[in-house]
């Protein structure tokens, strides 16, 4: 098969050969290449895809940095992307900003990749679900940071496993939480900068009694609420250990959960690119596609758009 033969080519050729194939899929998302490199990435997936959320200046990157850090002392290999809130209009990632992750660039084992997000403001673009697809497929983990604009802890929950917020201590973050049904709840939570002492911990208090009220109805996982820092490196292998919890929480269902999220991811992702009739007509004509078929949620997205062209 040339399309598990690519897969195969892209987990041997390391950093260059992801570069090429992100921009592969950037130029021609729809060209058959794209596409059966895209389908065989999503049928042997290896990552965890973890999505970090949280306000701007609240320590993201750097807890990002502090992570990987950590995992690769550990032997994994890790893919980064951060996703940037630009919008459409002025479109492109803000590199200059967003790739200043304090990372060995030499590091085989790291890849970082910074993306915008083109389709929703704070939301999750086509480019980087596809991405992520093809992350998943050639690293042992994947770390997709957004800035949590509105709603975005929603849409980062299409694309991840585990959502992790970041949470600034001091800040009404977790007040913004008592208010049941505002942002999707998070799997695991850290307040950023524990260095900061008393204000930190008294955040994280108010975090954990404020998520513990509204728990998951039918979900054994008591979201664990951590305190971390990135600057003393304190609390970091404990967030990783729980981010690993979750992890093999997930494990007897993941399959299952993946596709629900496809689902749902899919039937956003024709909304955005088709409208909201567009989406009505898929609804009506072409229901398993948008459902699940078997085949990749970017494979059934293309199907869809040839679909709606063609009728
Ligand atoms: P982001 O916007 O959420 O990605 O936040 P950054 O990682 O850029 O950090 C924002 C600011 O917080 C910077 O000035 C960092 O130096 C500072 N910062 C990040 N991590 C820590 C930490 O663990 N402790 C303290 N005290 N400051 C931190």
């Amino acid at each position: 098969m040339a399309a598990t033969d690519a897969l195969e080519r892209l987990r041997a050729g390391g950093k260059p050969a992801l570069a090429r194939a992100l921009a592969a899929i950037e130029a021609a998302p729809e060209a058959e290449t794209t596409l059966g490199l895209l389908d065989a990435a999503w049928a042997d997936p290896r990552a965890q895809v973890i999505g970090l959320t949280g306000p701007p200046g609240v320590g993201k990157s750097t807890l990002v940095a502090a992570l990987v850090r950590h995992w690769r002392g550990a032997g994994q290999t890790v893919a980064v992307i951060a996703v940037d809130p630009t919008s459409r209009r002025s479109g492109g990632a803000l590199l200059g900003d967003r790739t200043r992750l304090d990372l060995d660039p030499d590091d085989a084992g790291v890849f970082v990749r910074s993306m915008a997000a083109r389709d929703r403001l704070g939301g999750v673009a086509t480019l980087t679900s596809a991405a992520t697809g093809l992350m998943r497929a050639t690293h042992d983990l994947v770390l997709v940071e957004t800035v949590g604009v509105g709603q975005s802890e929603t849409d980062i929950a299409d694309l991840a496993d585990t959502v992790l917020l970041a949470v600034q201590p001091g800040s009404g973050d977790a007040l913004q939480y008592m208010k049941a049904g505002i942002a999707e709840i998070p799997d695991v939570a850290v307040v950023g900068k524990a260095d900061l002492g008393a204000l930190a911990e008294r955040t994280r208090g108010d975090l954990e009694a404020a998520l513990h009220l509204q728990s998951r109805p039918g979900e054994a996982w008591t979201v664990p609420v951590l305190a971390a820092s990135a600057r003393d490196t304190s609390g970091i292998v404990e967030l990783a250990d729980a981010l690993r919890r979750h992890w093999r929480h997930l494990a007897p269902d993941l399959a299952g959960r993946r596709r629900q999220r496809e689902r749902v991811w899919l039937r956003s992702a024709v909304r955005d690119e088709h409208g909201a009739r567009g989406l009505a007509r898929a609804v009506a004509g072409h229901r398993s596609l948008l459902d699940d078929d078997g085949r990749s949620p970017w494979r059934r997205l293309a199907l869809v758009a040839t679909a709606l062209g063609a009728t």
